[in-house]
């Protein structure tokens, strides 16, 4: 008997799973691809926070952010390359956003030195911007399996999940907690308060006798480049989905859209695309991660009940390797010790602002 059970080893999955280990628990890891597949294996994997003005999901990135970076590279170092980040506003309104954010942030941000403005196009060099001095992208692939060495893992699609006497049957495999890590996948439990959505992605890496010190996010994000070898991505399609199109996805497309934005940003020399990456990112609506337990709706009428022993950990959008380190230690200490999780991330929130909704359409 497994003490978890993970369904999923994207890189929540894979995170979760690395805590509840160093806790001591069993974990039996599910992933009817790989471990790394999913959205994590398509990500650049930038460790970059999103600049909000104010807000909840500010407070969440200033965590979770600084968090991030500590965690790959602390105890997976070979996993991350560390450099400083640019980002650059791409119109008047992001341009707001980044002054608003740099007049109240507890990140460790500077001004850019000559060099890295220098090689930027004239337009761009105009632009507002942030200079964060910490910032890293990471080999998502990498890091996924080193998170999970010495953990139990099952090459295998779950199709249903079965509790009875206390546990959870998993084809033969039996646990006493199930953890719902599968990303933008066909979910397991099917409550109508939950809405996530994938978001198609495409990035690209390239050859180039471009050189950049940093790490740039502009019109797409562009990864230090000191030996030829440089990231561009992604794109946002939230009109293409793998499994509802009938017609493939235009990669000719995509790879134009990535040269072109990122050529707006500095002059790309001698390009040459070495790989391309696809895959879904899975957002909610508030851009907040849910974490935690899971509401049973049709239990829960006169109080909130949840499903027993089973939580979520999804909804990280374009920043699952940002915000997984901080929330699956959430989710373990949650797990573990008993923790409650914050409301702003937990399903329940919108468990509550779904019920809401259904009362005020019946008045
Ligand atoms: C092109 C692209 C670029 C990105 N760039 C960045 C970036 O630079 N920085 C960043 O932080 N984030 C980035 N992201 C986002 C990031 O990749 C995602 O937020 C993250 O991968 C989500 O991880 P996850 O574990 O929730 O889901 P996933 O990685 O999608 O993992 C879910 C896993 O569950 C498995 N699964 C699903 N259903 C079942 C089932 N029934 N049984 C068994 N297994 C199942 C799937 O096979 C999959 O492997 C990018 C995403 C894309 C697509």
């Amino acid at each position: 008997m497994y003490d978890v059970a993970v369904i999923g080893a994207g890189v929540n999955g894979c995170a979760v799973s690395y805590y509840l280990k160093q806790n001591g628990k069993q974990v039996a890891l599910f992933d009817r691809e790989a471990i790394g597949a999913g959205g994590s294996g398509a990500a650049g994997a930038f460790i970059s926070p999103k600049f909000s003005k104010s807000g909840e999901l500010k407070e969440l990135m200033e965590k979770a952010y600084p968090f991030a970076l500590e965690f790959y590279s602390k105890n997976f170092p070979a996993c991350i390359k560390n450099a400083p980040l640019l980002h650059i506003a791409k119109d008047e309104d992001e341009a707001k956003k980044l002054i608003a954010f740099k007049e109240n942030t507890t990140l460790d941000i500077g001004t850019p030195p000559l060099q890295v403005i220098q090689i930027l196009t004239a337009s761009a060099q105009e632009c507002e911007n942030v200079y964060v001095l910490k910032g890293g992208v990471v080999d998502a692939k990498g890091v996924c399996n080193q998170m999970t060495e010495g953990i139990d893992f099952f090459n295998f699609e779950v199709s249903s999940l079965t509790c009875k006497d206390g546990y959870y049957e998993i084809g033969d495999i039996k646990a006493k907690e199930v953890i719902l890590a599968y990303g933008a996948y066909e979910p397991l439990v099917d409550e109508p308060y939950i809405n996530l959505r994938g978001i198609w992605g495409h990035r690209i890496d390239i050859g180039t006798s471009t050189r950049t010190e940093v790490t740039m996010h502009h019109h797409v994000s562009i990864s230090k480049c000191e030996e030829g070898l440089m990231a561009i991505g992604a794109t946002h399609d939230v009109h293409y989905h793998p499994q509802k199109n009938k017609e493939p996805y235009d990669i000719e497309k995509g790879r134009k859209e990535l040269l072109e934005k990122a050529n707006l940003t500095i002059e790309l020399k001698d390009v040459e695309i070495l790989a391309d990456y696809t895959g879904l990112r899975c957002g909610s609506n508030d851009y907040m991660p849910l974490v935690g337990k899971i509401v049973e709706s049709k239990n829960s009428d006169k109080e909130i009940s949840y499903y027993p022993n089973l939580t979520m950990i999804n909804g990280v959008g374009g920043y699952g390797f940002v915000m997984a380190p901080y929330i699956a230690k959430k989710l373990c200490e949650h797990i573990v010790e008993g923790k409650e999780i914050d409301e702003s991330i937990a399903p329940v929130r919108f468990y509550k602002r779904y019920m809401k909704r259904q009362q005020g359409k019946k008045r």
